[in-house]
């Protein structure tokens, strides 16, 4: 089975790149930031604790609408991207 999809193309991620940009000037994302959760960890923060995360990431095909952007901390976020990046190199050989 190889039909995992790795990655989209450098036009997907700059276009909706910029729309996550335009959302995070948004009330409805300011709202959000004001809920003071994170998504993943359900943890309170400060808003400025809480970053702006693609639940289905933009490499994978996944864009920036509002039912894909959640807020997370910076630890759940870190946390996330480094998962994605193991993911990311099925082949990478370690040590
Ligand atoms: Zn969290």
């Amino acid at each position: 089975m190889s039909e995992i999809f790795l990655g989209a193309s450098p036009e997907h991620i700059k276009k909706e790149r910029a729309k996550a940009r335009e959302l995070r000037k948004s009330q409805w994302w300011k709202r959000k930031l004001n809920e003071r959760v994170c998504y993943y960890c359900e943890q309170r923060f400060a808003p400025s604790e809480l970053t702006m995360d693609h639940k289905v990431p933009l490499a994978r095909g996944g864009f920036s609408t509002k039912a894909n952007l959640v807020p997370s901390c910076k630890v759940c976020n870190t946390q996330k991207k480094h998962d994605l990046a193991t993911e990311f190199q099925p082949t990478e050989e370690s040590e």
